[in-house]
């Protein structure tokens, strides 16, 4: 890793960052705003910096951000197809408020059409095998395609919001897509932080949350949560908690072996 006007950078042979290299990494930006870590990802990275969308509440908090630092970053969002309307809107406004274009990825038109046409419109609802595999159409797939030119890419999750991500690092190596690095400047985040972030800068957001929905994705996948109810607990809901990830979180290393960065 090189050293560039007092920022430690990595350069974009980033595919070749070590476990160790990452560990460092995120040791340096333990206690860092999430802004500093968007500015040293993009001081870094440039061009071959991403951002991953779906427009939830942390999505848009990390856009305000980003639309504060120059220059802007790739927003992509996986449009599986199967959305709600109160998404598209969000992404409409997003649009108009940070003058930003918003690049979608689709499931392949082939494979959709051999998965309905084969297993119905609500596979998904069968079992975990039929319903990963219905995510790996609508969005694994599409995923690896919009990352293929990426040397890393951001993400707003959280640590706190499901069972799947208590582990997560600010940076980490994204072993499923070529080993790019994949950093998520909101890791220690907590939801009340998210929503005053939201609320001071009037940035945009899904009307979905204001109806008891905090996680959102596809709109048979996703459902309203009562009050005490887990974030997560409208995702899947017929599955169990250690299940519900849809392919695009995992297998990714933060080269400190498990402990919080
Ligand atoms: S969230 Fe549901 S509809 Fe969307 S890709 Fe996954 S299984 Fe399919």
């Amino acid at each position: 890793m090189g050293e560039q006007s007092g920022v430690q950078s990595v350069n974009h042979e980033s595919r070749t960052l070590s476990a160790e290299d990452v560990a460092e990494l995120n040791r340096r930006f333990q206690g860092a705003t999430p802004e500093a870590v968007l500015r040293w990802a993009i001081d870094t990275f440039g061009s071959k910096l991403a951002l991953a969308s779906s427009f939830g509440a942390e999505d848009m908090v990390v856009i305000d951000m980003l639309s504060k630092i120059e220059p802007p970053i790739t927003i992509f969002t996986l449009d599986t197809g199967r959305l709600h309307e109160e998404t598209y809107d969000v992404m409409e406004r997003t649009r108009e408020r940070y003058k930003v274009a918003i690049q979608s990825y689709f499931p392949g038109r082939d494979a959709v059409e051999a998965l309905e046409r084969e297993r119905g419109f609500y596979s998904f609802r069968q079992s975990v095998e039929e319903r990963k595999f219905c995510c790996y159409v609508r969005k694994v797939e599409p995923l690896g395609r919009a990352l293929k030119n990426a040397d890393a890419w951001i993400t707003g999750l959280r640590r706190e919001q499901a069972a799947t991500r208590t582990g997560i690092g600010v940076v980490e190596i994204d072993a499923s897509h070529g080993s790019i690095l994949k950093i998520n400047p909101l890791t220690d985040w907590t939801e009340p932080q998210v929503w005053a972030y939201i609320r001071e800068h009037e940035v945009p957001y899904n009307a979905l949350h204001d109806q008891g929905f905090p996680s959102i994705g596809c709109s048979p996948c996703t459902r309203a949560i009562k009050p005490g109810e887990d974030v997560r607990a409208g995702r899947w809901w017929w599955e169990s908690p250690v299940t519900k990830e849809c392919g695009l979180h995992l297998d990714s290393k933060h080269g400190d072996h498990g402990k919080s960065s």
